[in-house]
């Protein structure tokens, strides 16, 4: 099978003009009938990896998947897009799964996706022993381990595909697999010396910072204004406080819901719903929101704890711009929440623990660092990364360093002082002299270093603090509440005079003010785009109500960014736009056009020109029945220019009628003249050519006739 036709079923299903990285090199792998073993990050784009050689090879494509409730999801995207697509699982009727079997057997579909319990069923294997089956695809393989983070039983029972169907590829596709689970997917599965293919996990279009957690509700306010309507996920680390961060939110007039494994299901699914259909913008959940949720225009992910380890981390800021557009991420750090989690990890006793105490501190390593933050992350996962990403907090403002040797003495004597038995945050108390109740009665405030950090704040201090333990400073002391300890190190600041460099705190605050010096005022191109992209979203909003769907399986924001970007109002132009496939053009095509069209007449009608569409303007006339003077006149433009429009529409594969402008004679006249030519001419030369009888029009229409018929002839 060639290049091509995948090419051509990636362009007319999907609107896609070319293959990511690697999504060629698999299909054509699943094209040789050879086992594959995908590995990429969340949105990386495995379905397509199946899904073209599913609609371009014989037989039907089988697709096991846990998450049923994704399936209708997935089937109505397929659909939407022109796919024969169907799904099977036990929340269907045995009606509607008796309709799905028939129309497997009568080799209707191109692809059915089934749960893994319905796969392994007698019947249903029988059914598809008596047709073709051009390949498995297993979506999630890493449920098949038990070395996975998500172990499905019933994902084991997989065996038996290999021997029964030894002739059809079986395509393992996952975002998350340690060795461990690679090996375990390929032995369960018995895949024959399967290709393995890791993509890149670096995710380019998330930013990705941290700040410090004081006042998080404040700077969550702040976050939220700057992106107001779009969709976004807060993750926090207990049930209580996703009700009461969603509850502020509310009562800050901002539409958002709680979400925990505790609601009761039906109110759980409602929010999720509410969630995919864009009728709540923010959720603040638990980390259970989130795994059965293919929604390609979430914009922002917040945490407002930091995460246990990094792949869950990962995990949950990879569930942002799955569609490609730039998204934000937060995290929200402070000492606290390690400690917590710290807590947490070490109350039970488990087989795991100090495992689980590594990742935690490497999480931690992430919320410190001072470097690129994308490169550490990267390297967790074992990729190589050389470049700073420049789409980090730290990157775009890197760390100033001080003199921080006076600061750091002050902390470590008041830690002598208090006869190494304080925690971090009775330690700042004393040195900024508050009045707190265990200070006066621990008679901390007589302490020679007692207020001997006044001058800065908390935060500040918090700060600074962070990194005096990162240097290895001071030490944590678990064991005993978290009392801050002398190291060896710590020695050679407070006796030997060494000196200690520190990053300003004031980084995040010139990062701010820097930004906001930066927001320009919107030039005219991009008020016209950010106005026109919100029109397009209403509309697909409103289509996505009606048929109640997801609005992100009409078009992806990317979809509509591009279109508010390049303003399409031909046909031909709307198929240019990334995401626009055949069936979405003819379904949607129209009704994106017109509100596209009815914007820039707005804009005219405010005296606004928008560039680039004139010829869209002479069209609107035209198919309103005006002549070529009357559109003239409306336009006050000379006829001339009106002709020259109709002519390029009419290339563009408009439908115009340019034999109302033209006898067939003159066209065959011109034909000869443009015959005579050798390219590259240009009108003139043909207008000469014909003793300048013939208007400039007239050749401007048979000229587009003439490469209309050539294009239709090869
Ligand atoms: P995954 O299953 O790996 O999380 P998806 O298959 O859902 O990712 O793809 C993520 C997004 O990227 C989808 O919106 C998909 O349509 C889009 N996408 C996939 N392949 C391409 C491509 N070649 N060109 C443009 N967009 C693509
Ligand atoms: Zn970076």
């Amino acid at each position: 099978m060639d290049t091509n036709k995948a090419a051509t079923a990636l362009k007319k299903y999907f609107g896609y003009d070319s293959f990511r990285p690697m999504q060629m090199d698999i299909i054509q792998t699943i094209y040789q009938k050879k086992d594959v073993l995908v590995l990429m990050p969340t949105g990386g784009g495995k379905s397509i990896c199946y899904q073209i050689p599913a609609v371009t090879m014989d037989g039907v494509g089988v697709v096991v998947s846990p998450l049923i409730s994704l399936m209708k999801d997935q089937v109505e995207g397929l659909r939407s897009n022109g796919i024969n697509a169907a799904f099977l699982n036990s929340s269907q009727t045995i009606g509607e799964q008796r309709q799905v079997e028939d129309d497997l057997y009568n080799g209707n579909l191109d692809l059915v996706y089934v749960s893994p319990e319905k796969l392994v069923s007698q019947n249903f294997t029988s059914l598809l022993e008596s047709i073709k089956v051009a390949l498995f695809a297993v979506d999630e393989a890493h449920c098949i381990s038990s070395w996975g983070h998500d172990f499905r039983p019933e994902y084991t029972q997989m065996r038996f595909l290999k021997q029964k169907f030894p002739g059809v590829p079986i395509v393992a596709l996952t975002a998350t697999a340690d060795r461990a689970t690679r090996k375990d997917i390929c032995i369960q599965l018995q895949q024959r010396q399967p290709e393995v293919f890791v993509a890149s996990f670096d995710r380019p279009n998330l930013s990705l910072s941290v700040k410090p957690g004081q006042k998080r509700f404040e700077q969550i306010l702040d976050f939220i204004k700057e992106r107001r309507d779009q969709s976004g996920i807060i993750y926090c680390l207990s049930r209580k406080s996703t009700e009461d961060l969603a509850g502020k939110l509310l009562s800050k007039g901002i539409k958002a819901a709680a979400y925990h494994a505790r609601l009761p299901p039906g109110e759980r699914s409602k929010v999720q719903e509410d969630f995919i259909n864009d009728r709540i913008p923010i959720v603040c959940a638990t980390i259970a929101f989130g795994m059965g949720i293919d929604k390609s225009n979430v914009r922002w992910i917040i945490h407002y704890n930091l995460p246990k380890n990094i792949e869950g981390f990962y995990q949950e800021i990879g569930r942002a711009g799955r569609d490609g557009v730039k998204a934000d991420t937060l995290l929200f750090y402070s000492y606290q929440d390690v400690m917590v989690l710290r807590d947490i990890l070490t109350q039970n006793e488990s087989a795991q623990q100090e495992l689980k105490l590594a990742k935690l501190e490497r999480m931690k390593q992430y919320a410190e660092a001072m470097t690129c933050r994308r490169k550490l992350l990267l390297t967790y996962f074992s990729e190589q990364s050389e470049v700073n990403c420049n789409n980090c907090d730290v990157c775009k403002n890197p760390p100033e360093y001080f003199d921080g040797t006076v600061i750091t003495q002050k902390a470590l004597s008041a830690v002598v002082r208090l006869k190494q038995s304080v925690s971090s945050s009775l330690l700042i108390d004393v040195l900024r002299g508050s009045g707190r109740k265990e200070i006066m009665q621990r008679g901390f405030q007589n302490i020679k270093t007692y207020g001997a950090g006044r001058d800065l704040p908390t935060r500040d201090w918090q700060f600074y603090l962070m990194q005096i333990i990162n240097r290895g400073l001071l030490e944590i002391a678990y064991d005993e509440h978290n009392a801050l300890k002398l190291t060896t190190a710590s020695k050679a600041v407070l006796f030997d005079g060494a000196k200690i460099e520190l990053v300003k705190m004031q980084v995040a605050n010139a990062r701010q003010a820097a930004a906001k010096a930066k927001a320009k005022p919107k030039t005219k191109r991009e008020r016209v785009r950010d106005e026109l992209f919100e029109k397009l979203r209403v509309l697909r909003r409103d289509l996505a109500h009606k048929q109640g769907i997801p609005p992100y399986l009409i078009f992806s924001d990317k979809t509509l960014e591009e279109m508010a970007a390049k303003r399409p109002l031909l046909d031909a132009d709307m198929m240019d736009i990334s995401g626009v496939g055949e069936q979405k053009l003819k379904r949607y095509g129209n009704l994106f056009m017109d509100a596209i069209l009815n914007y820039i007449k707005e804009q005219q009608q405010a005296g606004i020109k928008i560039q680039g569409t004139t010829h869209i303007l002479t069209f609107d006339l035209y198919k309103q029945g005006l002549s070529v003077e009357e559109i003239a006149a409306q336009r006050k433009l000379n006829p001339v220019t009106i002709y020259s429009h109709l002519a390029h529409l009419y290339t563009k594969g408009e439908a115009i009628d340019i034999f109302k402008f033209l006898s067939q004679a003159e066209y065959d006249r011109i034909e000869q003249g443009i015959k005579a030519m050798t390219p590259p001419f240009q009108n003139k030369d043909i207008f000469e050519y014909l003793h300048e009888e013939v208007p400039y029009y007239k050749i401007k229409f048979a000229l587009a006739h003439y490469d209309k018929l050539f294009l239709e002839k090869n």
